[in-house]
């Protein structure tokens, strides 16, 4: 029974443009009404008609370490009385800048910022002033957030011509984003001589998460690193999704390849709105107001929000087997979940990298957008419906990683599993 969220998406529809604050919460990817959400602890959401659901989403992945996190909670409790914000440096941004350039290989300076879009766009802006140079390199099926820059669509020609994905977005600004398939090393190639000496930045997700996920191909970051240094390009990684969640310092220790800058968000905030982006002195000195690349925030660097996440990463630095009980735990669901399909004979590819997995129903392999949209979606609609009746929350839409935290225990495990054996008889 859901209506208590019947009864507040209804009211919802009348204030907030399609009743929610972000599209991907609206369902319209699985159909039926939007779950809201009450309260949530450990391993699981609780709705406002007091249904328990395990949570596979987390927030779309800052709760690594599951919700109401005792200490990221009592820390963020100690601070609460001292004020919300000041608009002044504070002592937590010093700490908190200390702790990602300790944590993040190759990022010597770092600049906070409240999300991963602002995170995204100013690494970009960076790369521009700091390169002279005007286009930059995205992959198709890669989010970056809702940057203009970004917005540019994946896959057909006109895609590729630069055309905008969204109203509002200028035909000049498409023009300077080039559009590159993911794990597609040759194209990426071709793409920078067609353009030499106009690329400021190659922005990637070294492990896709918005199109499900998807793990790179051997050498393929490691390509686009050669190919950055021959051209002088600056290479981004945006590691919002994978940032401390793949290892305590994100893909580039996981994978074994630096970036010159990178992104972060989610884990960083601990639940908070947090983003930052970093890298060598030598570009971040380009940022105001250091260097002439102008970028401000008022509540950049907000002191409930520094606590909240420099509580989380010291967490997961002090506990570096995290790392390994939510990989596994992850690698127990997607071997749990292959044998199940398997035995029902339903085509399905199961993308595993660390604690990201995802369950396209396709019979070819996903390495790519092209082969993602080969799915079928209108069952991954009617799964996510039957997982959600037995108690387990995915991602609204097959076109997301699923994300682990380590407050799923094995009897946790074990119930997921039973829900979704149940699940695949429903279909
Ligand atoms: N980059 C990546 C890889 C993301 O997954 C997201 C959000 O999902 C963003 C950037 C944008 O972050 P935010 O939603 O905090 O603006």
């Amino acid at each position: 029974m859901q209506k208590e969220s019947e009864s507040l998406f209804h009211r919802a529809q009348k204030v907030i443009p399609g009743g929610v604050n972000s599209p991907v919460r609206a369902f319209k990817s699985v159909g039926g009404v939007p779950v809201f959400i009450r309260s949530a602890e450990g391993a699981f959401l609780y709705d406002e008609d007091g249904n328990r659901y395990v949570d596979y989403l987390n927030s779309w992945g800052p709760m690594i370490l599951g919700h109401a996190y005792p200490p990221v909670t009592a820390a963020i409790l100690s601070r609460i009385h001292d004020s919300t914000s000041f608009g002044a440096p504070t002592r937590l941004e010093v700490e908190m800048a200390e702790q990602i350039c300790r944590m993040v290989p190759g990022v010597e300076k770092v600049r906070m910022v409240n999300s991963g879009t602002e995170a995204c766009m100013s690494a970009i802006r960076l790369a521009r002033g700091y390169t002279g140079r005007a286009k930059i390199v995205k992959f198709a099926g890669c989010y970056h957030g809702h940057g203009d820059s970004f917005l540019i669509k994946a896959g057909s020609g006109a895609m590729t011509l630069g055309v905008p994905d969204s109203p509002g977005v200028t035909a000049g600004t498409a023009a300077d984003t080039l559009l590159a398939d993911f794990n597609d090393l040759e194209g990426v190639t071709k793409l920078i001589f067609e353009n030499e000496g106009q690329v400021a930045a190659v922005i990637v997700e070294p492990v896709a998460g918005n199109m499900g996920c998807i793990p790179p191909a051997e050498g393929f970051l490691q390509g686009l690193r050669k190919i950055c240094n021959t051209h002088g390009i600056i290479l981004i990684f945006d590691e919002v999704m994978t940032g401390f969640r793949l290892a305590a310092g994100g893909a580039q220790e996981f994978l074994k390849v630096n970036a010159d800058l990178v992104t972060m968000g989610k884990v960083i905030g601990g639940g908070m709105p947090v983003g930052a982006y970093g890298g060598k002195s030598e570009i971040m000195d380009f940022v105001a107001p250091a260097g002439p690349v102008y970028q401000a925030g008022t509540l950049s660097g907000n002191p409930i929000a520094m606590i909240s996440g420099l509580t989380m990463l010291k967490e997961l630095e002090a506990n570096p087997e995290t790392y390994r009980k939510i990989n596994e735990t992850a690698h127990l669901l997607a071997e749990g979940m292959a044998k199940e399909l398997t035995v029902k004979g339903i085509p399905y590819q199961i993308n595993q990298m660390g604690s990201m997995l995802s369950l396209h129903f396709t019979e070819q392999p996903v390495t790519s957008l092209a082969s993602v949209l080969t799915s079928d979606t209108r069952l991954y609609g009617k799964f996510f419906h039957a997982m959600l009746k037995n108690g387990v929350y995915l991602p609204p839409s097959p076109f997301e990683s699923w994300f682990v935290s380590a407050a799923i225990s094995p009897e946790i495990q074990a119930f997921t599993q039973e829900a979704f054996r149940k699940s695949l008889r429903e279909l």
